[in-house]
């Protein structure tokens, strides 16, 4: 029986009537004669209160027992999820990751999948069963231990189980009814694409755009998965959402497909810091032993303005997401107690926001750069930070002209309109 996976995230099942309408659209792929893996989030909300309430207990918490609190939105609703199509008469049960067993790294909170074993769920549609339902986002350390994938990780485990049991396709339901130029709460003119490639939403996916997990597009560009994103709130059909697909099957030529952005950036100066081999290494060395997760880099021009120091200094800048800030504070004090680095002062800016423009067209266009920085000056935006690579341009602004970026630039490379 050919099987079909099915995602739902918070919204789509915030409370039982939306769970009920989403058990709609699963028990009609069961009359088309599907088995069918339907993958699920906790109801909207209940992961941040989650989150919530774990950060408020032990600011530098334990990820372990974050997992433990945090995975729990998603058993319930995985049962409610189950019961409601066994309501219908559609034979289905619930799986939460460890009884399948999900088996991940033990990298809690961001852990990663080492195996999803058919066995257990094959055995059931065997036997008759015609749906199941898995509690997304969670899985099982070689310790025995719950973990978690990251937010908006249930995505990543859609896509490991449509890889896992060679689905058809997987399909993500959401609240918007595809994947749009920019987040379409943010422009009434972002325009809907009937197709985008795996690369470019990889990069919208990583800067930003919360649409898909970045790491279940990889994993769906890895596995072949045949991967669609689609709306809950409304009727659709085999032809409905987004399909993200392989480079050769887009006619679209722009420089630039999309525009993402993240709002939750904080930046951090480390002023006056030696400019010797090795420095940057003994910075962002315990940066990332203490799991801040550092984006943009720059480093100032040096200076022989040598003060307290043996050296030439120099500022050295970096990003972070705003709620490691203290984490990375702590390892740099930390850094310098011990004598591995030196500088003057420590600076925090928890008011920045990342803009960026996305397209595998800006390969072969010349000028994106200069046109983005043109926009956003004539919306008199200043810009903190750049940095690029082959198909993206980032920039850090004040976080209160994110919006005004994002719209100046979808209007810039006029993204509203098919190429
Ligand atoms: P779910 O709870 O279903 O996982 P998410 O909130 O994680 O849903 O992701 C869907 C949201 O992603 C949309 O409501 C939209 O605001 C946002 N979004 C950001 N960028 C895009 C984009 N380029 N296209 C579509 N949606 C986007
Ligand atoms: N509930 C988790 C989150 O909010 C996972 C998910 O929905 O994908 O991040
Ligand atoms: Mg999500």
């Amino acid at each position: 029986m050919p099987v079909l996976v099915m995602k739902f995230g918070g919204t789509s099942v915030a409370d039982l009537a939306r769970i009920r309408a989403a058990a709609e659209k699963v028990k009609r792929e069961v009359d088309r004669g599907h088995d069918v893996i339907v993958i699920v989030s906790a109801m909207s909300g209940k992961t941040n209160e989650l989150v919530g309430w774990v950060e408020q207990t032990s600011p530098l918490y334990d990820a372990r027992e974050y997992d433990a609190v945090v995975s729990s939105g998603e058993n319930v609703t995985a049962g409610l999820m189950a019961l409601t199509l066994q309501e219908m008469d559609v034979p289905a049960r619930s799986w939460q990751g460890w009884q399948v067993p999900i088996q991940t790294t033990s990298q809690h909170a961001s852990a990663r999948f080492v195996d999803i074993p058919r066995e257990n769920i094959d055995a059931k549609f065997a036997e008759g069963m015609k749906v199941a339902v898995v509690a997304g986002f969670q899985g099982i350390s070689p310790e025995g231990r719950i973990t978690t994938l990251g937010r908006g990780g249930s995505d990543t485990t859609a896509v490991a189980f449509a890889a896992a049991f060679d689905a058809i396709r997987c399909d993500i339901y959401t609240d918007v009814d595809g994947i749009y130029t920019t987040d379409p709460r943010i422009t009434s003119k972002a325009r809907r694409l009937e197709k985008i490639a795996f690369e470019e939403m990889l990069e919208l996916a990583s800067l930003g755009a919360k649409v898909l997990q970045t790491r279940s597009v990889e994993l769906a560009m890895r596995y072949k998965v045949k991967l669609r994103v689609l709306s809950s709130f409304e009727d659709t059909d085999d032809n409905s959402g987004t399909l993200v697909c392989d480079e050769e099957d887009i006619m679209e030529s722009k420089a630039v497909s999309g525009v993402a952005y993240s709002r939750d950036e904080a930046k951090m100066t480390l002023v006056s810091v030696e400019d010797r081999p090795g420095i940057a290494a003994a910075i962002f060395g315990p940066l990332a032993e203490a799991g801040v997760n550092v984006d943009m880099i720059v480093q100032n021009i040096s200076e022989k303005n040598y003060g307290t120091h043996t050296t030439a200094v120099t500022d050295m800048t970096f990003s972070l997401p705003v709620n490691q800030i203290a984490r990375a504070q702590k390892a740099l004090e930390d850094a310098r107690t011990s004598g591995s680095i030196r500088y003057d002062e420590l600076v925090g800016d928890t008011d920045v926001a990342k803009v960026s423009v996305v397209g595998i067209g800006m390969r072969s266009h010349a000028g994106v750069a200069a046109a983005m920085f043109k926009a956003l000056a004539a919306e008199g935006i200043n810009i903190k930070v750049i940095t690029t690579s082959e198909i993206k341009i980032s920039v850090l602004i004040d976080r209160k002209y994110m919006e005004l970026a994002v719209q100046a630039l979808h209007d810039a490379f006029a993204l509203d309109a098919a190429a």
